[in-house]
């Protein structure tokens, strides 16, 4: 039940709202306490002062033996009200007069007997009234205590304490009514709070439940299909438009893989068949001559060479693309690097009577991984000699500008059409397909330059097709110089 979110929800905000109706109904308590304090205090103390007038008035019209006594009797009459108790003190502590009886000593118990002038706590707050001229105070006794106020006065040259008590009980009342008011309207709050609470989140996830089961239902044959957004300014709508963005970049990857897989079957098909042709002849005639054993066993080996060549390719770029194909930097000189490539390319332009010069570059040290840059250089340098006709020139330059090298290899051939420019970094993108199969040594399967590319782009290059137009091609790759580095010569 926990794993639902709109369970969680439901607890935690029924949580919160229980603690927070708990904490205001103690600071209601609270409030409500303190003013029923105050205003008894005030109470009490206006009472004094209307009693001791009185007092002050009724002393003058007594000429007995104790004419405080009888003033304070007349007093008492006159301010009496159900809830409080008037007593005054002389400067002994002993009571002259008192509404309700003082007993000569405080029993042991305390106030068992309800009356809250023989209590202890009666006796700590007079004594404690003595120290200052006027003090409030609780005591004990009643049934839910008294509040009580202290005045010195004095009379005829002697000094007296004044003492009212007002029982607490009423504001009791009023408190325990306020609590039990609490007590069942806060239950009430929580559970209508909480059932709200509850179908609140209920219908704020619906969307979120119809999204996930909308998205349970997508799968390998039907990714075309998005979820519907309702609002694309909420949070639901946005959720909803990433995953559809997700389903557009899985889609378009779902969609090139298949384009791979079935260009690299086709591909592999024409030397495959080859191979199985030029064996099922030399197979069924019984009686061949040597050389037409050789020359079925040389197809065969340059079908393989080419079949071989292109599964190394294919295997390059996945690994490219799972992103598992670990560069092997060193350090090294990126010129002695070219003119070796340009060294073994000589053979391949001289069996097509094309020049090919490197026009020397100063020392370029670099940091990279040397064997993808010489099959970059191969690569580049192969298509310049194939597409180029006989007599043809290719040059190769190499050469520092800023902090980045440029290498470029540039061909007299015929160029490639405009249109066509920006495909040929594609995979198995071939600009003249017959021409290209026919007159390639090797066969290439239009994967030379995506491989070339992605080589210079690991290395935080780039490669470019900078000129090509009827007099020929110019490719650059542009690699990272970086720092001076230790490279040895080879
Ligand atoms: P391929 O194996 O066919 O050479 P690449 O990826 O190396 O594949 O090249 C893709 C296509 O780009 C080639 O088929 C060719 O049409 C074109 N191309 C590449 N280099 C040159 C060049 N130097 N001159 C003319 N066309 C070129």
């Amino acid at each position: 039940m926990l794993d639902s979110v709109r369970v969680r929800l439901t607890l935690w905000y029924t949580a919160v709202l229980t603690l927070v109706l708990i904490v205001l109904a103690l600071i209601t308590y609270f409030i409500f306490w303190r003013s029923t304090v105050q205003r008894t205090d005030v109470n009490l103390s206006e009472l004094s002062e209307a009693f001791l007038t009185t007092l002050d008035a009724e002393m003058k019209d007594q000429s007995g033996s104790d004419p405080l006594k009888l003033a304070g009797q007349v007093a008492i009459t006159e301010h009496r009200f159900r809830d409080h108790i008037f007593a005054i003190f002389d400067a002994a502590g002993n009571a002259v007069v008192s509404s309700q009886e003082v007993p000569p000593s405080i029993p042991a118990t305390g106030s068992s007997s309800g009356n809250p002038l023989s209590s202890h706590s009666f006796q700590r707050f007079l004594d404690a009234s003595a120290r200052t001229d006027r003090l409030f105070g609780e005591v004990k006794g009643g049934r839910d205590g008294y509040r009580c106020f202290a005045r010195h006065f004095s009379s005829s040259g002697k000094a007296y304490t004044l003492v009212i008590l007002q029982s607490l009980h009423p504001q009791q009342e009023m408190l325990e009514e306020v609590t039990s008011t609490f007590a069942w309207v806060i239950p009430i709050a929580i559970v209508l709070a909480s059932v709200g609470g509850y179908f609140l989140a209920r219908k704020s996830l619906a969307p979120v439940v119809a999204m996930s089961s909308q998205a349970g239902r997508i799968g390998a044959a039907n990714l075309h299909e998005r979820l519907a957004v309702q609002n694309d300014r909420d949070e639901l709508g946005q959720l909803a438009h990433s995953f559809n963005s997700l389903l557009d970049r899985l889609s378009q990857s779902f969609e090139r893989q298949r384009r791979f897989m079935a260009d690299a079957s086709h591909e592999l098909r024409t030397p495959v068949a080859i191979l199985r042709g030029e064996s099922e002849v030399a197979l069924s005639q019984k009686e061949r001559s040597v050389g037409e054993y050789q020359e079925s066993l040389g197809v065969l080996h340059h079908e393989a060479k080419r079949l071989t060549h292109i599964v190394e390719d294919l295997f390059t770029l996945t690994r490219a693309d799972a992103g598992q194909y670990p560069l092997q930097p060193r350090d090294f000189y990126l010129e002695e690097l070219v003119a070796e490539c340009v060294h073994s390319a000589r053979t391949l332009a001289l069996a097509k009577r094309t020049s090919l010069t490197f026009e020397e570059a100063s020392e370029s040290p670099i940091h990279a991984d040397e064997s993808l840059l010489r099959r970059m250089i191969l690569n580049l340098l192969d298509n310049a000699i194939k597409y180029t006709p006989e007599g043809g020139r290719v040059t190769v330059t190499c050469r520092r500008l800023g902090d980045e090298y440029v290498l470029s290899i540039s061909d007299t051939g015929g160029g490639i059409p405009a249109d066509l420019q920006p495909r040929i970094f594609e995979r198995f993108f071939r600009a003249d397909k017959a021409r290209s199969r026919e007159e390639n040594d090797g066969g290439g399967a239009g994967l030379g330059l995506s491989i070339s590319r992605w080589i210079a782009e690991a290395h935080h290059g780039r490669l470019e097709l900078t000129r090509s137009d009827s007099t020929g091609s110019t490719f650059a790759a542009y690699l990272p110089a970086g720092p001076p580095t230790s490279a040895t010569r080879g």
